[in-house]
């Protein structure tokens, strides 16, 4: 098991947020998890991942972000304690599950933030008919960057005329460990 022991655990209330509807955790870790931060950022489709520094973001939900570090972990945007004490159990659990599992997960360096809303628009019929619910293609294109959509949204894509774009902007998209965010 590469995370043992949580040292400390503090949750508490963000000073700068004045709606002082949300809860932060941050849990300081007794091991170094950096050597399972690049399998992590594979399997759970990380944000934004810093190789160098060993920093890994993963967008979670609107406004819920999980941060690690080699030897701490920060929950932020949590409703309250349990939901705080429940994500950092996950994340412990996902770290030591996934470690496990490394000799079959292809590491992966590069995170869904380093997409390019100008990329995925090229892919897209750009006829900005509105079916997705999107005022145009590229605000369709934001969306999806940011995971708050998916490709299956835009139906005009799945016509036989799309296919080999529809094929290509998967590809763009898996390629980043691009995935959708939890409801
Ligand atoms: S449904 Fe597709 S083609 Fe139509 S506006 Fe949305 S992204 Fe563009």
């Amino acid at each position: 098991m590469l995370l043992e022991t949580i040292k400390h655990l503090e949750i508490f209330r963000p000073k700068c947020d004045s709606t002082k509807e949300v809860l932060h955790a941050i849990a300081d870790l007794q091991e170094d998890i950096s050597p399972a931060l690049p399998f992590l950022n594979s399997e759970l489709g990380g944000w934004d991942y810093d190789a160098l520094n060993h920093v890994l973001l993963l967008k979670m939900a609107p406004g819920k972000w999980i941060t690690l570090q080699p030897r701490q972990i920060a929950v932020r945007g949590c409703r309250d304690i349990a939901e705080a004490r429940a994500l950092v159990e996950w994340i412990k659990n996902q770290v030591n599950e996934i470690y496990a599992r490394r000799e079959n997960i292809a590491p992966r360096y590069t995170g869904q933030a380093s997409l390019k809303v100008m990329e995925i628009l090229k892919l897209l019929p750009k006829t900005n008919c509105r079916v997705c619910g999107y005022a145009t293609c590229m605000a369709y294109a934001a969306a999806l960057r940011e995971g708050e959509t998916s490709w299956e949204n835009c139906p005009p894509l799945k016509e036989e005329t799309f296919q080999v774009q529809l094929a290509r902007l998967r590809e763009y998209l898996e390629s980043f460990g691009w995935r959708t965010l939890d409801a």
